[in-house]
């Protein structure tokens, strides 16, 4: 590729290794350094392009305070199971359709929006924390506020657990929706009561956390789980400039057949305009359309408002950030860059560079941070109380273990993405990881630890943590 863009025959450049003594083939990867040596050696001038180089112009423009409006939130729902998220995202889109809104909602873009009391509120359409943890991994928030559901007759399960680990990891606050309350067996107060074991103090308890009761399937209290939400807004005051180029989140996208390339993004500030050219992931494009949630054509998107983009060249990954860009020429050197470095990060994931108790000790050690984040999968519920409780007690004011998530149940995909957006090691006692869990801890390179003495894996940590504390070694 080197000697391509100096126009020059590969093999010359291979006979110029060999003189140095090094033995390459096409192929090879080389550092940024010898790759200027070599260029300069050719008779070449090197600009070195640093992301920030290639990115001038993209994420970082200042806003003033006093161009920022109020935006709407974005909200994800999450929770257990069968306890009512596509239910309940399904009733409050039907409160928007039923009061007659213009376009009611025709069709799925990945997201919708509702409008409360003149106020809107957008929601993400995909349930559960899949999509919330996979788009953080890959660096995008644009979720502000989840709504927990936990059905009234079950009470809180695993996965209700999994979401508040998550939403907190994300320092996403909470709203409870506590549903199925028309349901006979229904025990609103038994849900707030497991809660607070899970440190979620809902009001009624002394804490901060807003529950409401409804029924999905029946329509009650939809609209005071909205009124929440926009309280719950107006504490976090979501702000964003519209009168500036738009920048935002891919959180669906897909080749259409007839379409093409086809995204569904959430501007997080701006506004995007119809002709604009976007940089976005490893792609680039000139938006040619704009389609709202009511499938009909737009001509801008402002902040917090999903849309449909038409007319990219290729195919984003949720969690992809995109940015206007002034040019055809600059959103192709972007993407080009990016492909490049998406390519040498797999080669450099190939030759085994992978994540490990080791190697985050030694990273924690030079960013000075003393505490060191796990998530704790055990047999059964005693078992991973019993971890927790050893592995608080090895805590010193220097250095402690973060306990991200714990519970008892097999090692999930889900386990693999908090552990990546956390940079957590999973800790297995008595439990292993499923065949597709190990597939992505493979492939991001998130290090599981197997024990089954509990002794076992306390003394691995505390040999971990005086690592921590002893910096000669
Ligand atoms: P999800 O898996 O969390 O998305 O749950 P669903 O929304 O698919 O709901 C699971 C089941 O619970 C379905 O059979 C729903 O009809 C039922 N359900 C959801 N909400 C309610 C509710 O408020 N009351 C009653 N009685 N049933 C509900």
């Amino acid at each position: 590729e080197l000697a391509q863009r100096m126009a020059e025959r590969a093999v010359d450049l291979v006979k110029f290794f060999m003189k140095q003594g090094q033995m390459m083939k096409p192929g090879d990867v080389i550092d940024a350094d010898t790759a200027e040596l070599i260029a300069v050696e050719f008779g070449h001038t090197v600009k070195r392009v640093a992301e920030s180089d290639v990115e001038e112009g993209m994420f970082n423009i200042e806003d003033r305070s006093e161009d920022l409006q109020s935006r709407p939130p974005v909200v994800t729902i999450m929770g257990h199971v069968d306890h009512g998220k596509t239910s309940t995202l399904d009733a409050i889109r039907d409160a928007r359709v039923a009061s007659g809104e213009a376009g009611g909602i025709t069709q799925h873009i990945g997201a919708y929006q509702v409008e409360h009391n003149g106020q809107k509120i957008t929601f993400i359409d995909t349930p559960g924390h899949a999509a919330f943890t996979q788009m953080r991994a890959r660096g995008a928030q644009v979720t502000d506020i989840a709504i927990l559901v936990v059905a009234a007759d079950d009470s809180v399960m695993p996965q209700t657990i999994e979401s508040i680990s998550h939403a907190k990891a994300a320092g996403v606050p909470i709203i409870v929706a506590i549903n199925k309350i028309d349901k006979h067996e229904a025990d609103a107060q038994k849900v707030r009561n497991q809660l607070l074991q899970h440190d979620v103090f809902v009001e009624s308890m002394g804490g901060e956390v807003l529950d409401v009761e409804i029924s999905a399937t029946k329509k009650l209290n939809i609209d005071k789980l909205l009124e929440a939400v926009l309280l719950q807004a107006e504490i976090l005051d979501l702000k964003a400039n519209p009168d500036r180029t738009a920048e935002g989140v891919v959180i669906e996208a897909k080749l259409d057949k007839g379409r093409g390339s086809v995204a569904t993004v959430l501007v997080n500030t701006g506004t995007l305009n119809v002709g604009d050219i976007i940089a976005v992931g490893n792609e680039w494009g000139r938006v040619r359309a704009l389609v709202n949630d009511g499938g009909e054509q737009i001509k801008s998107a402002g902040p917090s408002m999903p849309v449909e983009i038409l007319g990219l060249q290729g195919t984003p990954q949720a969690g992809d950030r995109f940015a206007v860009v002034e040019n055809e020429a600059k959103a192709r050197e972007i993407s080009d860059y990016r492909q490049r470095l998406a390519r040498e990060k797999a080669v450099a994931r190939q030759a085994g560079q992978r994540g490990s108790l080791e190697q985050m000790m030694s990273q924690l050690q030079t960013s000075g941070l003393k505490q060191f984040p796990l998530i704790i999968k055990g047999d059964v519920q005693g078992s991973v109380e019993a971890i927790n409780v050893a592995l608080d007690k090895l805590g010193t004011d220097e250095v402690r273990a973060r306990i991200v998530h714990s519970g008892a149940g097999a090692i999930t995909e889900s386990d693999i993405s908090l552990a990546e957006t956390s940079g957590a090691v999973i800790l297995g006692f008595n439990v292993r990881a499923n065949k597709q869990a190990r597939a992505a801890a493979d492939q991001d390179g998130i290090e599981i630890r197997y024990y089954n003495i509990i002794y076992d894996l306390v003394d691995d940590i505390k040999q971990a943590m005086s690592g921590l504390l002893s910096p000669e070694r």
